[in-house]
């Protein structure tokens, strides 16, 4: 990604942070917009001190107005946009007969309206230059639905029919739309989001015997972002140790970490 300039939403944490220190890592200026100022500083501080060249601009990207403003003053920034990573990104855990209406506007807003308006808006230049890459952060909720949180899986669904659709308009401009899917990645927004025992029970259906870490999302993203994947678009790609490969348990093989989780008390199906 040496010289391209690279915008990344929700890039004050999680799997947008990571994302955009290995961006930083490997060449690229990053732009990060994020809810909070004071989180965008203390990113900026890291990725500068990678040696990068890094801007930040606060808006809520479930504001169409908003996003227009922080992208004119990105553009002024830096010029033009190469890249884009949605990354942006809430939840709700709810059962479905009492989800609130306000949850279910917000997690929509947030992650199908503020993924789309963030494409749109950095994707005009992109069409009009004839070259872009897009990266949507979508999820494995979105590819088999989660009980409990049923306006995030809805939402992520939906993001990925979007990506489907962008990659079709949007291929013959030579711009590029890919989504990777996560599994539960360790970010404070499962760890705020969820019960601890859940993480055991992803663990133990995971070939791989671990839940991720953004960095392995990140990985994902800069190979779909980058010219290694030319020819690829309009793909979802599971970031997820092998979880949707098929149905798979530890507890019923010999695996000794599950044993041990089950032992002490851990393990809590
Ligand atoms: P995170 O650590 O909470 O990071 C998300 C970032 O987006 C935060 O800085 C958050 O700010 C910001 N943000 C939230 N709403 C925003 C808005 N309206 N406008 C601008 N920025 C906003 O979460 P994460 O786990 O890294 O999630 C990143 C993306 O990955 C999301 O799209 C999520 O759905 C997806 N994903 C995550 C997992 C997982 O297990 N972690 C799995 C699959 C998919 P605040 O902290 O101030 O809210």
């Amino acid at each position: 990604m040496t010289g391209k300039t690279v915008v990344v939403t929700g890039g004050a944490s999680g799997i947008g942070r990571a994302t955009s220190h290995m961006l930083a890592r490997d060449g690229a200026r990053v732009a990060i917009i994020d809810l909070r100022d004071e989180d965008i500083a203390v990113v900026l501080d890291e990725l500068r001190a990678l040696g990068a060249e890094a801007f930040g601009v606060s808006a809520d990207v479930s504001d169409a107005t908003a996003v227009q403003r922080a992208a004119e003053r990105i553009f002024a920034d830096v010029g033009e946009v190469h890249a884009l990573v949605a990354c942006a990104g809430t939840s709700a855990s709810s059962p479905a007969a009492d989800h609130s209406v306000e949850d279910w506007n917000r997690v929509m807003g947030v992650n199908l309206f503020g993924s789309f308006i963030c494409c749109q808006i950095f994707g005009r230049p992109m069409i009009a230059r004839g070259e872009g890459s897009i990266v949507v952060i979508g999820s494995l909720d979105g590819i088999s639905a989660h009980a409990g949180r049923i306006a995030y899986s809805t939402s992520k669904f939906a993001v990925h029919g979007m990506v489907k659709n962008l990659a079709l308009e949007w291929g013959r401009h030579n711009v590029r739309v890919n989504c990777v899917a996560p599994t539960i990645i360790d970010t404070p927004l499962v760890r705020r989001g969820l019960p601890d025992y859940f993480f055991n029970v992803v663990t133990d259906r995971t070939p791989a015997g671990r839940i991720g870490e953004p960095d392995d999302v990140a990985h994902a993203v800069l190979v779909l972002l980058g010219g290694a994947s030319s020819f690829l678009s309009g793909v979802i790609l599971p970031v997820d140790g092998g979880l949707t490969t098929g149905f798979f348990n530890r507890l019923s093989g010999a695996d000794l970490q599950s044993k041990k989780l089950l032992e002490a008390g851990v393990y809590q199906p």
